[in-house]
């Protein structure tokens, strides 16, 4: 069983690489943003909390979006392992995840981030955004958002997972499938 957090600032490829390499690893992927999403589109109640700060490319606060990450977990009970994608984002949720496995015998094998500048970035989420329909993704002012909340608390969780050697960076740039190889040479060692 191999558990991976995948790393690595808005736009830097984490949902792409991750649908590539869950059907390689048979491993379940989660991205908390997708769910955030998907009870947006239904209008559940977690939905309805979380709107307005993804919409402001805010993030969601922490102890919701833990019990939904929880919640995620717990469907996929026969899962052979799982692929975070887009959590921890805070050095609180990274300490609930490792709590959370720890209760059932399980641990996070390691975190590999994408490196990517940020002007690449910028430039990939707006042209992302012509066709997700995705606010976040559309306006500037909202994306310059995301990467402050990423610097301030989300980007020191490096720290977090070095401290455990668990943390290995990977370069975000060049071809989808160039990139996939440079995972793969990772995860086969992890
Ligand atoms: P993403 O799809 O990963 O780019 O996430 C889109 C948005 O969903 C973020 O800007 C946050 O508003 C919210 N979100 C996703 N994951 C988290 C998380 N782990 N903690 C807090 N907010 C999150």
């Amino acid at each position: 069983m191999k558990n991976i957090v995948l790393f690595g600032p808005p736009g830097s490829g984490k949902g792409t690489q991750a649908e590539v390499l869950k059907d390689e690893y048979n491993l379940v992927h989660i991205s908390t943003g997708d769910v955030f999403r998907y009870n947006i589109k239904n209008k559940t109640p977690l939905g309805n909390l979380a709107k307005s700060y993804m919409n402001d490319g805010n993030l969601v606060p922490d102890q919701v979006t833990i019990d939904m990450l929880k919640a995620e977990v717990e469907k996929n009970k026969k899962a052979n392992g799982f692929i975070f994608d887009g959590f921890p984002r805070t050095v609180s949720q990274a300490k609930a995840l490792d709590a959370f496995l720890q209760e059932k015998g399980k641990t996070i094998n390691g975190m590999i981030a994408l490196e990517v500048a940020e002007d690449l970035l910028v430039e990939r989420l707006l042209n992302r955004g012509l066709t997700s329909g995705r606010p976040d993704d559309q306006d500037v002012s909202k994306i310059r958002n995301r990467f402050d909340e990423y610097q301030t608390k989300t980007a020191v969780l490096q720290d977090y997972y070095e401290q455990q050697n668990k943390y290995f960076g990977v370069d975000g740039v060049g071809s989808i499938e160039d990139i996939t190889n440079r995972l793969r040479a990772v995860i086969n060692k992890l």
